[in-house]
């Protein structure tokens, strides 16, 4: 396999190529194709951003019959016939059977781009500037989102340039079980001596993808809403990851009947991983001067095509939810079953978790996942970790993966786990 010129001429940045070291050139739904022939199953996927799968065929020919016929590609922030369909459908698909009404902002395409815009709309709608967000939160890496993630790695990236405006307060669950971590944020809002700068605005994800599945308790969640609604603070739901049916519902906070002032997508919601993302924001909330948030690159038409195909394809009805829902109970049961076996056999204390199809194994430390992982792509498997030390063995699968996919994946990542570690 030819490597040498990617090596050489991309930057040291690069991250995902360094654990998969091979030159794809195919891929169809949860299986990639290398350049020698090889496949391989992508437990990955795009790191959740393609949950419909690579090249879904009814999406790609929403796609190819959009460009055969000289379709807008770029417009801007024009008004095209594409993004008038995009947005009746999500009104029709998804708002008007979750009772949601939402305006919708079409920043640049990347999630990092969603979090910089919602967290600066809060931030103008409330006329204050700080942002509380979670430990182990992961929003983005430009300096706005940057500001509310934790992880020192990309913290510290900024060239001595300190992160200004947000304050960390710990997750559900990071204080043991015994604590609920919302008491001390209650307390600290009714404290004018804790120190905390009243809050324009609250980012939390329902399950932190990055920061190692975190699962966020769904009684916890609808207190967290009680206590901003409260307060006059802003929820915001970065949907990023968890969005677009990878918990098992098209929006994560549905599970906690929580209904945010603001959320984040990307990642899946082109449906084709294609760039694209935007804010919700409840109507009143849309302080926005024209132009005031603008750029060159605000909804792209191809995604808004491909994102509506998506939405009439598997959100019309519940089928798909119900599926990603039997197949999580699927992945559930293995990596109980794996966690199981590593705490009992080999004394490494292990654990389960996750919501659907968002889920992971705590196997303690990152050199162990390392080890399960790397032998899990020795052994035909595409699969990631997460979490502060990269301590937890992440299934994002798209959630079309047909089941024999799935029980094959199980399987080596099982028999790589055990060849990794006897
Ligand atoms: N928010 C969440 C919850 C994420 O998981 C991510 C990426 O993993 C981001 C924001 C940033 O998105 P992007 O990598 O597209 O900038």
């Amino acid at each position: 396999m030819q490597t040498q010129t990617l090596e050489r001429m991309e930057s040291d940045v690069r991250t995902y190529s360094r654990s998969f070291p091979v030159v794809f050139t195919k891929a169809q739904n949860a299986r990639l194709t290398d350049e020698t022939g090889r496949e391989y199953i992508d437990f990955l996927a795009g790191a959740g951003t393609l949950n419909y799968g690579h090249n879904n065929p009814k999406i790609k020919q929403a796609l190819v019959d959009y460009l055969a016929s000289d379709g807008i590609v770029h417009g801007l922030d024009f008004w095209t016939a594409a993004k008038r369909d995009y947005l009746e459908t999500l009104e029709e698909v998804i708002f008007k059977p979750r009772g949601l009404d939402y305006k919708v902002h079409f920043p640049g395409p990347t999630g990092t781009n969603a979090v910089e815009a919602a967290i600066r709309l809060a931030r103008v709608a409330k006329g204050r500037h700080n942002i509380v967000t979670f430990t182990n939160g992961f929003h983005g890496v430009t300096m706005g989102a940057l500001a509310t993630t934790g992880n020192r790695k990309f913290r510290e990236a900024t060239g001595g340039i300190p992160t200004q405006g947000a304050s960390f307060l710990p997750y559900d669950g990071y204080m043991g079980e015994a604590t609920d971590t919302l008491d001390y944020f209650e307390k600290l809002l009714g404290d004018k001596s804790g120190g905390l700068d009243v809050p324009a605005g609250v980012i939390v994800e329902t399950v932190q993808g990055e920061g190692g599945i975190n699962v966020a308790g769904l009684d916890w969640l609808k207190r967290l809403e009680g206590i901003c609604r409260a307060h006059d603070i802003l929820l915001i739901v970065d949907d990023i990851q968890a969005g677009c049916g990878r918990t098992g519902k098209f929006f994560s906070f549905e599970h906690a009947d929580v209904v945010p002032d603001i959320v984040t997508n990307s990642k899946s919601l082109s449906g084709f991983g294609l760039p694209f993302a935007h804010v919700l924001m409840r109507p009143e909330l849309d302080k926005w001067k024209p132009g005031q948030y603008n750029g060159t690159f605000r909804g792209f038409n191809l995604a808004f095509t491909t994102a509506a195909a998506a939405l009439r394809q598997y959100w019309s009805d519940d089928t798909f939810e119900r599926d990603v829902q039997r197949k999580g109970r699927i992945v559930e049961e293995r990596f109980q079953k794996i966690a199981a076996w590593l705490t009992e056999e080999c004394g490494i204390e292990s654990s389960e978790r996750g919501r659907g199809l968002m889920r992971g194994i705590d196997v303690g430390s990152g050199d162990i996942a390392d080890k399960i992982t790397g032998q899990a792509f020795e052994n035909g498997l595409i699969i990631e970790t997460s979490g502060q030390d990269g301590e937890v063995v992440k299934c994002l699968c798209p959630l079309t993966i047909p089941d024999e996919d799935l029980i094959e994946a199980l399987d080596i990542l099982e028999a790589s786990a055990r060849q990794a570690l006897s």
